[in-house]
């Protein structure tokens, strides 16, 4: 078997890698690449295999990083299955759709603000149908039950603990020399964080693709963490302010509630806050996780039987634009969550327009911010941002609260590896950027042989 990396190496976006055997041809993920014109360009340029010739897609979970360019490959003559999880296909039937909106949106502003000699790419990289003609193709599989996608081939997934429905993938194949396993890890979760279950340990790889988002770097701890977030809502509460959270819809808006919910129950932030979900994507998302209760974590389980339907009646989930408006409306009180994650688009913008220039209220940041994203700037100390082509002046506190990250750190990715009875044959460093694979590929390399950081472009043999 050959595997080519198409995407993820030596960055974190992309992720897609091309398998070649006697049994045919298949995909793991079909990951979009992400941030800025140059990430437009790689999507957009033609995929080194061809679509038509793929016998199947086996995805790791829903992240856009993962499984956004499906639509494409659909749109250009796979007719493949596409295998995931059953809670990963219930987030694509939302998330994929939205993508092809966005991509919609972004081509229709393109055109519209034209001025230069360039021509702009004045079609979407796809659209509504090829969403739903990739949907189609969806072949839902259950957690630790071999499947087999063509003869010849054994897939099972195993929980990464990283979002509702993430899994790593063991594959097994047959070779000259006999049975070989192919373990890629996706996206691994750090250990416990709320809502996903702690990551499931590999046992045996022959080869591995291991991420390495955060492979130079450790988290706080949760206790820390929770810490920091009590002090800056309680501080709010001093001022009679509003605390406008931004998160990403799946996955963060889910963590906050359940962490909201927890320091409410144990007295530590006070019981008359008003928590508003303001993001209509957040609110599918929400209600695709309580409908997986199954792959929730025993705490999570335990919360929702006992007391989230309680916690969950103080939580106001709007739905129109009216809704959304009148939030800005409340003096204090309010607990407000809203996406898009790092502030660049959606209903948050409108949040902080409103609460920014106020001194009493606070922005708390959750999760990562790229460089050059609105929440980015926040995070650096800006006085005054661009909003709706407004200066906007920054009063409100900004508090930034890193340990809440859904990917393993240094240590909890070592941890994962070293659950594996023998090294494997080969190592490949994926899904980080270069800094962050190369000090993974060391610490590594000094305790297995044959550890290298992938290279975009290049094949492997996976035949010995
Ligand atoms: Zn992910
Ligand atoms: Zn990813």
């Amino acid at each position: 078997m050959q595997l080519t990396f198409c995407g993820a190496a030596g960055e974190v976006t992309g992720s897609c890698y091309w398998l070649q055997g006697a049994w045919g041809q298949g995909l793991i993920d079909c990951g979009m690449f992400q941030g800025g014109m140059r990430a437009d360009l790689k999507n957009r340029a033609p995929f080194p295999f061809n679509p038509r010739q793929l016998d199947f897609v086996i995805l790791t979970h829903a992240h856009l990083d993962h499984s956004g360019l499906l639509p494409k490959l659909a749109a250009e003559g796979f007719r493949g299955d596409i295998y995931c999880t059953m809670a990963t296909a219930d987030l694509l039937g939302v998330l994929l759709p939205d993508s092809a909106h966005i991509q919609e949106k972004d081509a229709e502003w393109r055109i519209k603000h034209h001025r230069g000699r360039m021509r702009p790419n004045a079609t979407a990289l796809y659209d509504a149908a090829a969403a739903e003609q990739a949907l189609k193709l969806l072949r839902p599989q259950h957690y630790n039950q071999p499947f087999s996608p063509v003869e010849g081939i054994q897939v099972t997934y195993r929980d990464a603990g990283h979002i509702l429905g993430s899994a790593f993938v063991e594959l097994q194949y047959q070779t000259k020399s006999g049975l070989r396993t192919l373990v890629a890890s996706g996206d691994v979760g750090q250990p416990s964080r709320p809502i996903v279950k702690d990551p499931a340990f590999p046992t045996h790889a022959d080869y591995l693709l291991i991420e390495s988002t955060y492979g130079n770097r450790l988290h706080k701890s949760m206790a820390e963490t929770l810490d920091e977030l009590t002090e800056a809502i309680n501080i709010t509460r001093r001022y009679g302010g509003n605390v406008v959270i931004p998160a990403f819809a799946v996955g963060r808006t889910q963590d906050m509630l359940y962490l909201l919910g927890q320091l409410t129950e144990e007295g530590r932030i006070d019981d008359e806050w008003q928590i508003y979900v303001d993001s209509p994507m957040a609110t599918k998302a929400t209600d695709i996780t309580l409908h997986h209760f199954e792959d929730l974590d025993t705490e999570t389980q335990l919360a929702l039987s006992h007391n989230g339907h309680r916690f969950l009646k103080r939580v106001h989930f709007t739905e129109t634009v009216e809704d959304s408006m009148a939030i800005n409306k409340i003096p204090g009180g309010a607990i407000i969550l809203s996406a898009s994650g790092m502030c660049d688009a959606g209903r948050i913008r409108h949040h902080l327009r409103w609460q920014l220039p106020h001194r009493k209220n606070s922005v708390v940041i959750v999760g990562f911010q790229a460089m050059a994203s609105l929440g980015r700037r926040l995070v650096d100390g800006a006085k005054k941002v661009r909003l709706f082509g407004r200066e906007v002046e920054v009063a409100a506190r900004i508090f930034t609260i890193g340990g809440l990250s859904a990917h393993a750190d240094q240590a909890a990715l070592m941890n994962w590896a070293g659950h594996l009875q023998t090294p494997p044959r080969n190592t490949w460093v994926v899904h980080g950027e270069a800094q962050a694979s190369a000090s993974f590929r060391d610490l590594l390399g000094s305790k297995w042989l044959n550890v290298a950081v992938a290279e975009a472009g290049a094949t492997c043999d996976l035949s010995d």
